[in-house]
């Protein structure tokens, strides 16, 4: 069997309707597909409705989507709006991506990363506060796994010291805390829709907003910092240029690809869930986690995930490079994840490291990511359970 760590899902009409806008000789950004699926994601994430019918919880009803062309961009726009700059510090996890360090960089920040708990492998909320420094002026937690940080906490906090919050949701579109969707919860939400992730125009994002004033902002750096989109609106009888920006549109192909799966959210977020169940259960099962053998995931209480991956824990590093290159003997594509950010060459010029290194570098070394994606079959996941049974089994003689 060989089985591919992802496959990036294509479903639904999306081909039909990526044809049509083929034909439509429409093909730029912010049209129909675009306004689509930027409702979508605001009918999700600020209203709190969902076609799957799993949410409630209500958030800002002010707050709006913007489609952009990627995460990374989408987490660039919120560093610009949150108005850093140069000699700020902005506070993340350092287990996390380089865009979610790089989009405050860019505007001159340091990065001070604190450390992650081992149970979510989330940054840990209550090291934060010793993180604040009179230069902070953001914290950024990333939701891992689709896993939700503790919002109430990094609220608390940040309304206490008057910094603003920008979620990384990059993996988290569909996951809810305490009933309220993720990408919601703070000032400003960023949503990634790279082929890695539960839904995929191949490269893609939006940013979520709160405020009306952040919403016409974010509109004109997105617009090459032109108002132009109030031009379109009627609101302004020419446009012009008023502020920095950049051209952060998806292409509409791309759009109607995305809604061809936003129309079948649901039943892409309850099979992903089902993958992971199996493998919770089945790797439960070898009755290996527990005994400082393997360790599973943990879902906090109040906090529903989206299956966005699914990972172990080896005992070390050791172990952990050893059970990647079975797998990988077997078929498997299974994968390590993030190298943190603080002991890379960019982290060590452009961060610092907040308190001690307990978790971050021990936990990140011990973690293999398993296959997850849409349509994973079953008998493909009792495969994979059935090769880390054998793994340990050789381990024990
Ligand atoms: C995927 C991801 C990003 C970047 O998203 P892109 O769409 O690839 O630019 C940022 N942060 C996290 C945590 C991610 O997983």
């Amino acid at each position: 069997m060989k089985i591919p760590f992802n496959r990036p899902p294509v479903v639904g009409k999306s081909s039909e309707y990526m044809a049509e806008v083929l034909a439509s000789r429409r093909h730029s950004g912010d049209g129909k597909y675009a306004r689509m699926c930027a409702e979508w994601i605001e009918g999700v994430v600020c209203r709190g409705s969902v076609q799957a019918g799993t949410m409630q919880g209500h958030v800002a009803s002010e707050a709006s989507a913007l489609m952009t062309t990627s995460g990374s961009h989408a987490l660039d726009m919120a560093a610009w709006l949150c108005g850093i700059e140069p000699g700020d510090e902005v506070i993340m996890p350092s287990y996390t991506f380089s865009s979610t360090a790089n989009a405050f960089v860019g505007r001159g920040a340091t990065i001070v990363f604190v450390d992650v708990r081992p149970d979510t492998m989330n940054m840990d909320e209550g090291l934060i506060e010793a993180a604040i420094t009179p230069k902070t002026k953001a914290i950024v937690p990333v939701h891992y796994a689709g896993v939700p940080c503790d919002m109430d906490e990094i609220n608390r906090i940040a309304r206490a010291h008057g910094l603003k919050v920008v979620e990384d949701a990059a993996q988290a579109v569909l996951s809810t805390y305490k009933g309220m969707p993720c990408g919601g919860l703070s000032d400003f939400g960023c949503f990634s829709f790279h082929e890695t992730k539960n839904f995929s125009m191949g490269e893609g994002g939006a940013l979520v907003v709160r405020r009306k004033e952040d919403r016409e902002r974010a509109e004109i750096i997105r617009e090459k910092g032109t108002n132009r989109s109030k031009f379109f609106r009627g609101e302004v009888d020419k446009y012009t240029w008023v502020e920095w920006g950049s051209s952060y549109l998806p292409s509409e192909f791309l759009c109607a690809h995305l809604w061809g799966q936003f129309e079948m959210a649901g039943e892409i977020v309850r099979d992903r869930l089902a993958s992971w169940h199996l493998y919770y259960d089945g790797l439960r099962g070898l009755g290996l986690d527990g005994e400082g053998v393997i360790d599973l995931p943990y879902i906090p209480e109040n906090c529903k995930h989206n299956g966005h991956l699914f990972y172990v824990k080896a005992k070390d590093a050791c172990e952990r490079d050893a059970l990647l290159a079975w797998l990988k003997q077997e078929g498997i594509g299974a994968v390590f994840h993030y190298v943190p950010l603080h002991s890379a060459p960019a982290g060590q010029k452009y961060g610092r490291f907040c308190g001690e290194d307990r978790y971050t570098t021990k936990e990140s070394e011990r973690l293999l990511r398993l296959p997850m994606f849409y349509g994973l079959k079953e008998d493909e996941i009792a495969y994979i359970v059935g090769k880390v049974k054998e793994f340990y089994a050789g381990d024990k003689e």
